[in-house]
């Protein structure tokens, strides 16, 4: 039933019981009104007449004896008038209370009053005769003995009766008091009955708006909640089922919002996978005293699939990718798509051991051959693996060295990496000395130092490495070991290497305007080989400054081509296109082949300092270097001995035909200036150096 319907029939039985307990006292009190009125009036009456069938009697009685005291005859006659009409007034007045009683209980005391009367006015008659015939004395006598006698039985009767009719009147009058009292007590029970009742129907209409009401508010704090399972029961019909199905209907429109909402802040759309955020949300709140692997994973070569094959192919590969890495996911594997070709991977109760099998399990299902567009890709990915809470212990951290961890992973080739805790990541000195950079290059802070290099076969000074340094305001001269990585991790390189450049081929154009023939090198990073601007720059710059190409030599690390190997390559043709020479910086250091090496575009390589330390005692370190030297010249490449100390080394080195020197032995890095004294001062000889 709904609640108008029960407010409704609840209010009407209210407001029945209300007339009722109102109508009943009313009625009762009307029929007590009239009762009582009729009892007075009657009473009044009935008084009134026995009183005047006394009265009239006695007048008669009084009559009758002035009548026998009245000699003359002429003066009874207006006497018996007087006494005649006193006698019918009585007469009538018995005769109007005979009918005026019915009652059985006072019949008994009429009919003696009208017998009594009828006898009274016999003898009445009888005195009055015997006053007419025989003389008063005899009518005296006669009355006194029988007339009068009869006088006052009839108004002792009547006297009686009056009285009688007082106590009936009066037993009935308590019997109208009992009745009253008894409606005062039926009205008070009633009206309580009805507040009982009322209450009552108060208590259980409310009582059933307000407990479904209670269960809605229960059910509207628990959506509020964010609890969308619990079950909207609802069997009611009335208003509150209304509500509570609107609820439900409510809580699901929410519900099916909410996860929505969470979808699209949470979901990569492309492969359905949890993104960044829901990754980053989930490695920030590991259980307390949990341990496992964070494993950050990159593929190799992405941008010139995505480049060549287009985005849409490159969008279809990265689904496939990520379904391969599903299937090889495993139990307690939260797998993530960070964004671009990284994907990301946390490992929860795994040592090192069990880490490094996933990784390869990932690398082998990811090696297989894909199909896309009936094209079949080739793929290949970098693993940098972090364990927590051994590597850190917050995910902003862990993250950060899977990441350089998966960057060194992809340099070396090597398939997978573990993190090396804080190692390589900046002081707090480095971190103050990042932020400086920008404002210290527009200043002028930066310089070059060139460090000459010797051709040991022409024994003449046949090029010069320009090298950065910082004079800082407070630390003095900073060595490059210090900005230089900080610089390519946030970009900061690609600024400063243009300027390297401008300086580099400034200066080697005026070299060769004072007639110094030196080539003058300088160094490029893995970012700067990836910049498209690059080749155009170094175009422009020769353009300007008039510099013959062949004068200008590029060193590259062979870090710097892993990144992404093709256009690394194709800005090294470029280069090399130009008439540029390139250089091999640090050979040795890394992985790269001299295989690889061959199949570059590059006229130098510079043999790490590591092997020429010592060349001249250690054997192994003399037979990489002479193994080097001999499998250059097969291949037609220049090779610079770096980090040549001694004379011995460097006499080794010109014993073994190593083509140029670079080294403190021949001259640390010098200032232009000092550079230019230099020169001056050996290039004439530099025989002396040895
Ligand atoms: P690099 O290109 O291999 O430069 C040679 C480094 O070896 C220089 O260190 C040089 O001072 C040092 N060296 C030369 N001969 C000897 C020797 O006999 N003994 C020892 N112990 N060291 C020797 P530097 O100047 O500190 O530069 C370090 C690295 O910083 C360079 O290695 C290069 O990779 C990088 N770098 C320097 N200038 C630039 C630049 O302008 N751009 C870029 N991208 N990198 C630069
Ligand atoms: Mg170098
Ligand atoms: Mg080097």
């Amino acid at each position: 039933m709904s609640i108008r319907a029960r407010l409704a029939i609840g209010f009407a039985l209210l407001l029945g019981l209300l007339f009722a307990v109102a109508a009943l006292p009313l009625q009762r009190l009307e029929a007590l009104t009239a009762r009582t009125a009729d009892i007075v009036d009657r009473q009044a009456r009935l008084a009134i007449l026995s009183q005047r069938a006394n009265q009239h009697a006695q007048a008669a009685a009084i009559g009758l004896l002035n009548l026998m005291q009245t000699g003359e005859r002429a003066a009874r006659v207006p006497l018996y008038a007087a006494m005649d009409a006193d006698i019918a007034a009585a007469d009538m007045a018995v005769a109007d209370i005979e009918m005026a009683l019915l009652n059985p209980a006072t019949r008994a005391n009429i009919e003696r009053i009208a017998d009594l009367r009828q006898r009274y006015g016999d003898l009445f008659q009888q005195t009055v005769e015997l006053i007419e015939i025989e003389g008063a004395a005899a009518a005296r006598r006669h009355f006194e003995d029988r007339t009068q006698k009869v006088l006052n039985t009839l108004l002792f009767e009547t006297q009686a009766l009056e009285t009688r009719l007082l106590e009936t009147m009066q037993a009935e009058l308590e019997q109208l008091g009992a009745a009253a009292l008894h409606a005062r007590r039926l009205v008070i029970f009633l009206a309580a009955g009805a507040l009982v009742a009322g209450i009552a129907m108060a208590w259980t209409i409310a009582r059933s708006i307000v407990v479904p009401v209670r269960e809605a508010v229960a059910v509207a704090e628990r959506i509020a909640g964010g609890d969308y399972l619990t079950a909207v029961a609802n069997g009611r019909r009335d208003e509150v089922g209304a509500l509570l199905a609107s609820l439900a209907t409510m809580r699901d429109s929410i519900a099916s919002r909410e996860e929505r909402i969470s979808r699209l802040a949470y979901v990569d759309p492309l492969t359905g996978l949890p993104n960044r955020t829901r990754f980053l949300e989930i490695l920030g709140m590991p259980p307390a005293g949990s341990r496992g692997a964070l494993v950050m994973l990159g593929i190799d070569r992405f941008a010139p699939i995505n480049n060549a094959l287009g985005h849409a192919v490159g969008d279809r590969l990265l689904c496939q990718i990520a379904a391969r890495l599903c299937e090889v996911q495993g139990k307690g594997c939260t797998l993530a798509r960070l964004w671009g070709d990284e994907f990301a991977l946390l490992l929860a109760d795994v040592d090192c051991t069990a880490a490094a099998r996933h990784a390869e399990r990932i690398l082998a299902a990811l090696r297989a051959p894909m199909m896309v567009d009936g094209q079949r890709l080739d793929i290949d990915a970098s693993l940098g693996i972090v364990m927590y809470p051994r590597d850190g212990d917050d995910g902003a951290t862990l993250m950060r060295r899977a990441q350089r961890a998966m960057a060194l992973a992809k340099r070396r080739r090597a398939g997978y990496g573990f993190g090396d805790g804080d190692e390589g990541e900046p002081a707090h000195e480095e971190l103050s000395l990042i932020g400086e950079m920008r404002e210290a290059l527009a200043r002028g802070d930066f310089l070059l130092h060139y460090q000459p290099k010797l051709d040991l076969a022409g024994q003449r000074i046949a090029g010069a490495e320009a090298l950065l340094r910082w004079r800082h305001p407070e630390q003095g001269m900073i060595a490059p070991g210090r900005f230089i990585p900080f610089a390519e991790q946030t970009g900061f390189i690609r600024e400063i290497t243009p300027w390297v450049l401008a300086r580099v081929i400034a200066d080697a154009a005026q070299w060769r305007r004072d007639g110094i023939a030196v080539v003058v090198s300088a160094n490029l990073s893995a970012l700067d080989l990836l910049n498209r601007d690059l080749v155009g720059l170094v175009r422009r710059l020769l353009d300007e400054s008039s510099l013959p190409a062949d004068r200008l030599c590029l060193e590259i690390t062979e870090s710097a081509l892993m990144d992404e190997p093709e256009l690394a390559l194709q800005h090294l043709n470029e280069l090399a296109a130009l008439g540029v020479k390139l250089s091999i910086d640090d050979y040795g250091s890394g992985q790269a082949s001299l295989a690889y090496v061959k199949t570059l575009p590059v006229h130098e390589l510079k043999i790490d300092r590591a092997f020429v330390d010592g060349v001249d005692t250690d054997a192994k370190n003399a037979a990489i270097v002479r193994s080097t030297l001999l499998l250059c010249r097969e291949l037609g490449l220049t090779v610079v001995a770096e980090g040549a100390e001694t004379p011995a080394e460097l006499a080794w080195l010109a014993d073994n035909d190593c083509d140029l020197v670079q080294g403190y032995v021949v001259a640390r890095p010098l200032p232009l200036d000092d550079f230019l004294a230099w020169i001056e001062a050996v290039a004439p000889d530099p025989a002396v150096l040895a």
